[in-house]
This record gives structure tokens, C-alpha cells and sequence, in this order.
């Protein structure tokens, strides 16, 4: 997968892709992230990216013109299955999503600031509008750097334990069982006695009557799910 993410604070972006998972699956060739600096994609002698709303009000916006530079110089490199727009009035992000968004070849990432981004942009260039929740951040970039690690390990060889995401919350609608581990007895609490018997069947049984006492207790409305 190759994934571009559009930004004016392109340093926001430098640490969550430098460690752990999201590293190694660069290194092992399986996603390759590029960012882009947009003041690098105006054509002013000041490199601005935002300017005034028409009709007034507080707070600028990003302007069309950087952004479809930058659009243009991607697309110029290869083709690309989505862009999406990061934004509180998007899709909320979910699981399911992320699992569809992480079959796809080449994706767009692009990160608003100040009052958002000139809708034009929106209407004529953005495939998808993704929220991460009902909050507003300052910027996009916390926000397609949370899509980003989501999507990334689900590609195929990213998790070294192939079944790991298969097992997290979330995929078949269900939260995750309680894990625990060594010591078995920490400050008098003890792990329940069955992961302790080596009886895989009957631990997979336990663990998935958690998971369902889980989901039914915090998050009844995933059960309801296709
Ligand atoms: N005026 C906009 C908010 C702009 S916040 C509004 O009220 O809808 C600035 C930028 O932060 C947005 O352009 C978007 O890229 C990003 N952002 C803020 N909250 C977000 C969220 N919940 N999910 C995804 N991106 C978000």
C-alpha cells in the first residue's frame, strides 16, 4: 500500500510512523508512507496555504490551490484509489471501514487546519470524509495518523502473529476478552484458574463467552451488526 498524507505540519507526522509495527512494515516493503509539506505546493512568494473566508468570520481557510497542486504531483507518480479528507462532519471511523480502506493500493490522507478546507476541495476532489470522532481537533494530522495505524496493520505479513488482529475487538462484532499474564498471582489477585490448565478448547470457549458478556455489557449494539 502506499499511503500520502497531505499536511502543513509535516513534523506532527515524523514519530507515529517511526516506531514498532508501523516501522518494521515499512521496512519489510509492505506500506510506504510519503508526506507532503503543502506550503511546498503554493505557487505565492509567501508559501501560504489559508486566507480569509468570503463572507467573513473568524478563522481562515485552506485554499484549493496547494491542495490540487499537491493532488496533481501524486497522480503524476501513480494512480490513487481514494482521498480522503479528514473531518469531524465525516463518516465516524470504524472497523469495518478500516478493514474495507486497508484492500486499497494508494490513498490520500488529507489533513485540514484552521477552519477546514475550501469547499471545492471537498465537493470536487475528495473521494471520502473521515472523523475520528465526535470532537474537534486543532488539526487533521492526530486524526490520519489514528487511520493510518489502523489500516496499516491489517495488511497482510504487517502483525508478526498472523491471527493477532483477527482476535482484537472489533472484528466479528465482538470487544476482546480479558488477557492477562505472568505472575498468576499478583498481590493476592489471581488469573482465572482455566488459562492456567492448558485445555485450548476450553479456554477458546471461556475466552469467547467473555467476549460476548464484554460486548453485551459496553457495546450491545455491535451484536446487532452484519
Ligand atoms: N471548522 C471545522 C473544524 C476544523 S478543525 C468544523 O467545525 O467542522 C481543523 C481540522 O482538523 C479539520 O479540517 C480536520 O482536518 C481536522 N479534524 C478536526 N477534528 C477532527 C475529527 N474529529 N476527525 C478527523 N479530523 C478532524
Amino acid at each position: 500500500m502506499h499511503l500520502h498524507i497531505i499536511t502543513v505540519l509535516p513534523e506532527l507526522l515524523e514519530s507515529p510512523f517511526a516506531h514498532s509495527i508501523l516501522k518494521r512494515a515499512q521496512q519489510k516493503g509492505l506500506v510506504s508512507i510519503d508526506i507532503y509539506n503543502l506550503r511546498e505546493f503554493s505557487s505565492d512568494k509567501h508559501k501560504s496555504v489559508d486566507d480569509y473566508a468570503f463572507g467573513g468570520g473568524a478563522g481562515m481557510v485552506m485554499m484549493a490551490e496547494p491542495i490540487v497542486n499537491c493532488l496533481e504531483h501524486i497522480q503524476s507518480k501513480g494512480q490513487i484509489d481514494e482521498v480522503i479528507y479528514m473531518s469531524p462532519d465525516g463518516e465516524l471511523f470504524d472497523q469495518p471501514m478500516a478493514n474495507r480502506l486497508s484492500l486499497k493500493k494508494s490513498i490520500v490522507l488529507l489533513c485540514g487546519h484552521y477552519k477546514g478546507v475550501d469547499q471545492r476541495i471537498r465537493d470536487h476532489y475528495v473521494t471520502r470524509e473521515i472523523s475520528i470522532g465526535d470532537y474537534v481537533l486543532s488539526g487533521g494530522e492526530l486524526a490520519a495518523a489514528v487511520v493510518s495505524d489502523a489500516i496499516i496493520r491489517l495488511i497482510p505479513g504487517v502483525l508478526n502473529d498472523e491471527t493477532s488482529a483477527l482476535t482484537d475487538s472489533f472484528q466479528d462484532n465482538l470487544l476482546a476478552p480479558p488477557v492477562y499474564t505472568r505472575p498468576a498471582t499478583f498481590r493476592g489477585h489471581k488469573v482465572p484458574e482455566i488459562l492456567l490448565s492448558g485445555n485450548t478448547p476450553e479456554i477458546e470457549k471461556w475466552r469467547f463467552a467473555r467476549a460476548v458478556e464484554q460486548t453485551k455489557a459496553r457495546r450491545p449494539g455491535l451484536l446487532d451488526r452484519d
